[in-house]
């Protein structure tokens, strides 16, 4: 509440636990609602628990005006732009990350975009938002999510209840709302993978994901709250500010050249690593052909890897597109 940045960062922490009274206690999937700690929990659903409980929680953080609306996009573009990169997308579908709870949540934090152990979070606001805006198509704007939502979760005042559901619950809802294939919506988007995310929702609510070479507020916050340089969707590298290599996207032009987790950069272009190095000679390769020259430190070896970019800063965005009515911010508008 003190500090302006871990304020922004952290501000869809309490809509997101309060969205859970409804979506997660009194509508609770069948397989985690189990009669005692005997009985294994089955995660399936999670992407309902925790993914409609991630969207719900950013919409309700507009909503209320602890995010503004800048500020609700630059969010939603780190999430839309860090599902796009991610590399575990090309083998693991996303039922099985909630599927996979019990065995890989707690692992470390190195090759971690290529488990993506926990996607049924982020990756699935792509997909609730890709919900809402095909409810508001199918029903010319007269219904959302919101109306999902008091069928599905809205009940009567009195004593605490828990009300179960499966699968078809979900779908039947749905349907109730607006009519839609949406068995072979959620289908498609549990069971299939990318390279790539699930764009459909951004574009289709009337924004665009772009990358230029300004960080947004948000971006920055990150960096400076959490020691970080955000160099993933350049290079592919997760950075720490004193050149640690938190992790990688493999693919991209870093892990290709040879760098893991647990290396760090000691020195880019023949000085002592430091963000402003990095980001000097970020700059530098741009308009020319030479490529980053790094000494990468591995346990007690040395190598010098050149990295061949030219590409410079890339920070995401959302900006508007005009062919398309914006239902973004009708969707942030405050009730
Ligand atoms: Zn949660």
């Amino acid at each position: 509440m003190i500090d302006e940045d871990m304020r922004v960062l952290a501000a869809s922490l309490l809509p997101h636990e309060m969205t859970h009274s409804w979506n997660g206690k009194y509508r609770r999937p069948k397989g985690l609602a189990t009669p005692d700690y005997q009985v294994p929990m089955e995660g399936d659903l999670l992407w309902v628990y925790e993914g409609l409980t991630s969207y719900l929680g950013d919409l309700l953080t507009a909503r209320s005006g602890e995010r503004t609306p800048d500020q609700a996009r630059d969010s939603l573009a780190l999430i839309a732009a860090d599902i796009d990169h991610r590399s575990g997308r090309v083998w693991r579908d996303l039922q099985d990350t909630a599927d996979g709870v019990p065995s890989m949540q707690l692992a470390s934090r190195g090759w971690m975009d290529y488990r993506r152990p926990v996607d049924y979070y982020d990756e699935d606001v792509l997909n609730w938002l890709w919900v809402d805006v095909i409810i508001r198509q199918q029903s010319k704007g007269t219904k959302s999510l919101d109306d999902f939502c008091k069928l599905f979760h809205g009940g009567q005042s009195g004593p605490p209840m828990l009300k179960t559901y499966t699968f078809d619950d979900v779908m039947n809802a749905l349907n109730q709302i607006a009519a839609y294939d949406w068995r072979g919506f959620w289908t498609e988007r549990l069971t299939t993978h990318g390279p790539g995310g699930p764009l459909g929702g951004v574009n289709g609510s009337g924004w665009k994901l772009i990358y230029d070479e300004s960080p947004s507020p948000l971006t920055r916050a990150n960096e400076h709250d959490g020691k970080t340089i955000e160099a993933q969707f350049s290079v592919g590298l997760f950075l720490k500010d004193n050149g640690g290599v938190r992790d990688t996207v493999e693919g991209m032009i870093g892990a290709k050249a040879g760098i893991g987790p647990g290396m760090t950069i000691v020195a880019v272009n023949g000085h002592k690593f430091s963000a402003d190095a990095w980001h000097d000679a970020i700059a530098a390769a741009k308009p020319g052909s030479a490529p980053l020259e790094l000494i990468v430190e591995n346990s007690d070896y040395f190598r010098t890897i050149k990295l061949d970019y030219h590409g410079g800063e890339k920070y995401p965005h959302l900006v508007r597109d005009e062919s398309k009515p914006d239902m973004l911010t009708e969707i942030y508008r405050a009730r």
